[in-house]
């Protein structure tokens, strides 16, 4: 067990563990902060801040030197520099972040456990792309395999490909190309799995994204979302075993007339679980942190009858004074100086609780 007092380090500088420092800091524990980014949110509310590349092994192992365990808020930490972390251990295991950061690996992965992710095929030229969607049919997306998030590094194929007709130019990297999943709405099952394998689900939340970025996540989801989250989560237990899982693992799901179409996972506490701060007896940040010390997980019932999240991007986050004249809005706000398109700036949350 890591007591509190002693030190938790985060890989990565953004608003998740800039949440994940004050969830760790309500129970005591100092938070060091690895960012290669100088302006991090999560080192303003972190007690200690190395500001170096992932590659920085001499940093790497300094920053180990002051942490009982160490932990990610970013699924695409290089993993080979990670040795430098030596004996400090790192939760959850390196192996769910080889596993998320290539989106072949994960769907393979996710087949083998028995899911259904959408149609794919890997794909590396314009030659393989077009076998691919005579494999698999139009419309569809291509996505870089590394390195995509929030929509980004993804082109979608329309459903009225002729043949001989001329494809995107693609960049030169290992790319997939999925088959549009046809879908009544999207969720996501969001566990907190303990150091001893104990396993706790939240409720799941209906998520609607807008031009690949979450919009919002609302509960109950409805009744088409609710009848496929058993069968969801028994898909995500079966990742989080495999993979000897420790903390909050979030997996994105199709609701389709077939059942639940996996999507994708993410090794960490997810955006669609901020509503949890207060929508839930225990937040997911606060989960993972026990997790990750060996503590025992709290309790992860709704702590309302409904819970509304909305995320605040670029722009919208100016419309701060607005939404705290509104007593029942409660806003998060994740110090970001600039207001960029497509940023995640903050979000507000709003429960029901008759
Ligand atoms: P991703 O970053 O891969 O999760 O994609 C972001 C969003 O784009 C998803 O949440 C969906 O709304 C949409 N999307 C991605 N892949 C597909 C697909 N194969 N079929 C339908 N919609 C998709």
């Amino acid at each position: 067990m890591i007591a509190p007092g002693e030190t938790i380090g985060i890989l990565g500088g953004g608003q998740l563990g800039r949440m994940l420092a004050m969830a760790a800091a309500r129970l005591g524990y100092r938070v060091h902060i690895y960012a290669p980014e100088a302006d991090s949110v999560a080192a303003e509310v972190a007690a200690a801040f190395t500001c170096a590349a992932w590659e920085d092994a001499a940093a790497m192992a300094r920053f180990a030197a002051d942490c009982a365990v160490v932990t990610y808020e970013f699924e695409n930490v290089p993993v080979a520099p990670l040795v430098a972390l030596g004996e400090v251990p790192l939760r959850p295991h390196p192996r769910a972040l080889e596993t998320a950061q290539d989106r072949l690996t994960e769907k393979r992965f996710v087949a083998s456990l028995g899911g259904t992710p959408a149609p794919f095929a890997a794909v590396d030229s314009s030659a393989e792309l077009a076998a691919a969607i005579t494999q698999i049919g139009a419309p569809g997306i291509v996505k870089t395999r590394r390195d995509g998030y929030d929509g980004k590094g993804q082109w979608r194929i329309s459903g009225r490909i002729m043949p001989g007709e001329p494809l995107p130019e693609l960049p030169a990297t290992p790319l997939i190309y999925e088959g549009f999943v046809t879908f009544a709405a999207e969720f996501s099952v969001i566990l907190a799995r303990g150091a001893d394998g104990e396993v706790r689900f939240w409720e799941s939340p209906q998520n609607v994204h807008e031009h690949g970025i979450l919009a919002s996540s609302t509960l109950p989801a409805p009744p088409l979302v609710r009848a496929q989250v058993a069968e969801a989560r028994a898909l995500t237990a079966r990742i989080a075993e495999a993979l000897g899982y420790v903390g909050v693992l979030a997996v994105e799901f199709f609701a389709t007339a077939q059942g639940p179409v996996f999507n994708e996972m993410a090794p960490r506490v997810h955006n669609s679980g901020h509503w949890t701060i207060e929508g839930a007896v225990t937040c997911q940040f606060a989960n993972h942190i026990r997790a990750i010390c060996g503590l025992p997980l709290g309790d992860t019932a709704l702590a309302a009858t409904g819970v509304a999240m909305r995320n605040l991007i670029g722009a919208e986050a100016h419309g701060w004074a607005a939404l705290l004249e509104d007593p029942a809005n409660h806003l998060h706000l994740y110090g970001k100086a600039e207001a960029r398109p497509g940023r995640k700036m903050g979000h507000v949350t709003r429960l029901r609780l008759s």
